[in-house]
């Protein structure tokens, strides 16, 4: 047995180390070969080692965009030749568009959107997400096989996709459309229950019933959808006062079983800001009485006893 191995034997340790779940060792065996390949001035046989170096680091299951990032630079200048790795053998090429589309998927996920253009943009990328793996159909993932995360069909992760993209779709539409955002929802909800996740279908399914809910506000008669957006309960007492047809038409203005009435945004802010001015209006009178005794307190104690009297009530 050599004492040193060659770089065609480290490049078949590392496929080997691979077939057995060693990814950390068969990326050692990949760096080697790639060293060994370099100092024989074998450039082509290098690279490819090199980059079978680089795809072992998506074996962690927190590989991120930019490692994915990585992998599809490394697989670029290799165009459509075909990979040997693990069991199969794929071209290149194939790899990396896998390579490129599980890199925006890790983007738009970790993305965040905030404000509804941002929500809508990640709607997007995420709606040709979709399109790009059912396009795929039902070929294997090659990356989710080789790293033992089982063999997942191209086409079957499009509907979770399309789910998320209705959810980002309703949230950039719920404060200017709430019946759009719920109507996103539901599509959302169907696509859900295709994907067999049954507990996101119901939390879309509640978004729609909260978003798509309409009633008449109590105090102006204005249609409001949204429940929670564009108008909210206001605790009242209003045995007595019900609107026998319910507040005129279809739509409710009140929940007697609640008390509560239902308020449109601007009149329910302009009733909260009118309380929340007159408390505090009273905080105010309450400070201030409190500090004209501390003051009386400290005249009264004199100079000696001032020390343990605060001058005015700390905030
Ligand atoms: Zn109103």
């Amino acid at each position: 047995m050599p004492l040193f191995k060659s770089p065609e034997e480290q490049l078949q340790e590392g496929n080997d180390r691979v077939l057995r779940g060693d990814f950390t060792g068969a990326q050692r065996s990949f760096l080697s070969a790639a060293e060994g390949f370099g100092k024989k001035g074998r450039t082509g046989e290098a690279q490819f080692a090199q980059t079978f170096a680089v795809l072992m680091g998506l074996a962690v299951p927190q590989a991120g965009a930019q490692d994915y990032q990585r992998v599809a630079e490394a697989l670029a200048p290799l165009g459509s030749a075909p990979i040997k790795l693990g069991t199969r053998s794929v071209s290149a090429a194939d790899l990396r568009r896998e390579a490129e589309l599980a890199r925006e998927e890790k983007d738009v996920l970790a993305s965040g959107p905030r404000t509804p253009e941002a929500h809508e943009q990640a709607g997007a990328r995420l709606q040709a997400l979709s399109l790009a793996y059912r396009q795929l159909g039902n070929q294997v993932l090659v990356l989710p096989e080789l790293f033992r995360r089982g063999a997942v069909p191209a086409s079957s992760k499009a509907p979770v996709l399309a789910a998320l993209a209705e959810e980002e779709f309703g949230e950039s539409e719920v404060t200017r459309d709430p019946k759009r955002a719920a109507e996103h929802n539901q599509n959302a909800r169907n696509w859900w229950m295709q994907a067999g996740e049954s507990a996101r279908a119901e939390a879309a399914g509640q978004r729609v019933q909260r978003y798509g809910r309409a009633v008449r506000c109590w105090f102006c008669g204005r249609e409001a959808a949204g429940d929670g957006i564009n108008f909210r309960g206001l605790s009242s007492d209003i045995a007595g006062f019900e609107h026998e047809d319910g507040g005129g038409g279809a739509l409710q203005d009140s929940d007697a079983s609640r008390g509560i009435v239902y308020a449109c945004r601007p009149c329910a802010s302009t009733v909260e800001r009118l309380a929340d001015e007159k408390a505090q209006a009273r905080t105010k009178e309450i400070e201030d009485r409190v500090n004209r005794m501390l003051a009386q307190m400290r005249q009264k104690a004199g100079p000696m006893g001032q020390q343990w009297i605060p001058a005015s009530l700390p905030p």
